[in-house]
């Protein structure tokens, strides 16, 4: 949630074909519910060919019935009984789809299933096996009249890597590196799909996160943290809004440890979205536990290779580590989302200029 990272144009236009698609379903589920399905004439009717018939081999006849096409089914039985409140729950939908459109307009939240709960299991069981085949062997160009070919999670994966220079658009840590164990290259749902299963492949809500944002801290989490999903304005988004350029990270001594830091993270401007921020991914202590293992190989960690690149001849005073902290400042800034871990470093760099400058020199004239 704090680094940009977009989705390029072309895959998400082809995403969005699929997405309309299974949004097209869901619609006419709730407010069309067919009383059954013997063959295909009802779907290819509906959506036309090739859609249709991809869709019937998905759902099959009654005796061969497949999972997903139960689901289905289902979906439609409980439309039938209950038409008033499907129409409701066809209105949610349709109004959640457009919340990337709709992110800085003020009291703007999702509808479904926070004003339909009992509706959630069912839409579920049709929407997320979309997520499952777009895991699995993806989506065919032909049906869905894709521009790129073949769509599926590895694909966008890849697409993320470019520009995500191997750092975690949601924590600044690292992505690890490709094709190795720590890989990390996980597909998190930015509102995820056990709550939200309309939105599971939403061109929008896809990203490329480290392990430990997608599998540890974030899991089933709202992006608001604990906190009531009372509005998305509350909240940072990786593309719609991202948190680097609003946060202010700070770092301040421990008062029992002097070898110590807290990092602090704040938004003076709207306090709420770094609180859901921090409530989210747990990044005030994460990070302030990674900056103090630094610490803990000396203080001078961050600044001994500057230290080293002066030579031989060079005698750290206070102006002189002052300016070459500084220095050290003014780079990482430039590495803003392209260095792992740059947020957390500066903070510390600049606790380091205003709180331990002595300490750095004691340290650099050992
Ligand atoms: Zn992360």
């Amino acid at each position: 949630m704090l680094h940009e990272r977009r989705l390029p144009d072309d895959l998400a236009q082809d995403l969005d074909r699929v997405f309309r698609f299974k949004l097209r379903l869901l619609d006419w589920l709730l407010r069309s519910p067919p009383k059954a399905l013997d063959d295909n004439a009802l779907l290819v009717l509906q959506f036309g060919q090739p859609l249709g018939g991809w869709l019937w081999t998905r759902i099959r006849r009654p005796e061969k019935r497949t999972a997903f096409g139960k689901a289905v089914m289902a979906l439609a039985a409980k439309a039938l009984v209950s038409p008033a409140e499907a129409t409701g729950v066809a209105d949610a939908i349709a109004h959640d789809a457009e919340f990337d459109c709709n992110w800085d307009l003020a009291g703007n939240e999702l509808f479904f299933p926070r004003l339909h709960l009992n509706w959630l299991e069912t839409v579920r069981n049709v929407a997320e096996p979309f997520y499952d085949w777009f895991a699995g062997s993806g989506f065919l160009s032909a049906p869905f009249a894709l521009t790129g070919g073949t769509i599926d999670r590895a694909t966008l994966m890849k697409a993320f890597r470019p520009q995500s220079y191997g750092v975690c658009g949601y924590c600044d840590g690292t992505l690890g590196e490709l094709g190795t164990k720590s890989e990390a290259n996980d597909c998190d749902h930015f509102f995820p799909k056990a709550q939200w299963p309309h939105l599971a492949i939403h061109p929008r809500n896809l990203f490329s996160a480290c392990q430990g944002c997608n599998s540890r801290w974030k899991l089933a989490n709202t992006p608001m943290g604990s906190a009531d999903a009372s509005g998305l304005n509350g909240t940072y988004h990786p593309m719609l809004r991202p948190g680097a350029s609003s946060v202010v990270v700070s770092a301040t001594i421990s008062p029992t440890n002097s070898r110590q830091v807290k990092i602090n993270i704040t938004d003076p401007i709207v306090p709420r979205r770094a609180e859901t921020l921090v409530a989210t991914l747990e990044l005030d202590s994460r990070w302030t536990n990674s900056s103090n293992e630094s610490l803990d190989r000396g203080v001078s960690v961050f600044v001994a290779k500057s230290a080293r690149d002066k030579g031989n001849g060079w005698q750290p005073d206070a102006d002189s580590v002052r300016l070459m902290i500084e220095d050290d400042i003014a780079w990482k800034q430039e590495q803003l989302g392209k260095e792992e871990r740059c947020m957390r470093l500066i903070a510390v760099l600049e606790c380091m200029r205003n709180d331990l400058l002595h300490e750095v020199i004691a340290e650099l004239t050992i």
